[in-house]
């Protein structure tokens, strides 16, 4: 009995070559991701703000800054601190401050900036990412209903100026618009999206 070999005259030797040619090449793909992702040469940008430490309350340097109140005619008074919620069910700290608000309502800038990152995804929904003008803090505006017409990445902003809209993107309940903002200490300028979360509601007290 002849014995079977895998030949390239054959149509099953064929199939079997393009097969095993493709799996090869499918493993050295993923795997020169996977060494590119530990050397950090790929950045995998979250859908949330990434902590780099354990919260903290606002440090003086912020105070002084007298930021805005991020949502168009709320009062201090009417802020509830929600920033040691739970949130997924217990699996994570909330670390920012809801903000309730009729749908629609302008969402402002709490002082001057620049956008550095426009991102509509996840947990978040359409959100906008800010730095400060020293890049040491930097601020989240999530849920957004939609962004103000233009808005865009490394633009600069000024205190007040309009972000976007209150709406219930990503994971806000349907019947409850709000804004979701929370302030970081940046810990590595080159990630604008992480850093020491600080809570926001002292500020406004
Ligand atoms: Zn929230």
């Amino acid at each position: 009995m002849a014995r079977r070999t895998f030949s390239l005259h054959t149509v099953p030797g064929l199939i079997a070559c393009g097969l095993v040619a493709g799996a090869v090449l499918a493993v050295a793909v993923i795997g020169w991701r996977l060494v590119l992702l530990a050397r950090g040469a790929i950045e995998v940008m979250p859908d949330e703000p990434e902590a780099s430490s354990a919260a903290g309350e606002p440090q003086p340097d912020l105070r002084e800054r007298s930021l805005l109140i991020p949502v168009k005619g709320v009062a201090p008074a009417s802020l509830t601190d929600n920033f040691n919620d739970a949130r997924a069910g217990g699996l994570r700290v909330h670390h920012a401050l809801d903000i309730m608000a009729t749908r629609g309502t302008p969402v402002l800038a709490v002082e001057d900036g620049r956008i550095v990152r426009l991102h509509h995804g996840g947990a978040g929904g359409i959100t906008v990412y800010q730095l400060d003008g020293s890049g040491r803090y930097g601020y989240y505006y999530a849920h957004l209903e939609r962004y103000a017409d233009g808005l865009a990445e490394g633009q600069k902003v000024t205190r007040g100026d309009v972000l976007g809209y209150v709406g219930t993107t990503g994971n806000a309940p349907p019947n409850a618009p709000h804004l979701h903002f929370a302030i970081y200490e940046v810990a590595d300028p080159k990630r604008p999206w992480r850093g020491r979360p600080i809570d926001p509601f002292p500020l406004w007290r």
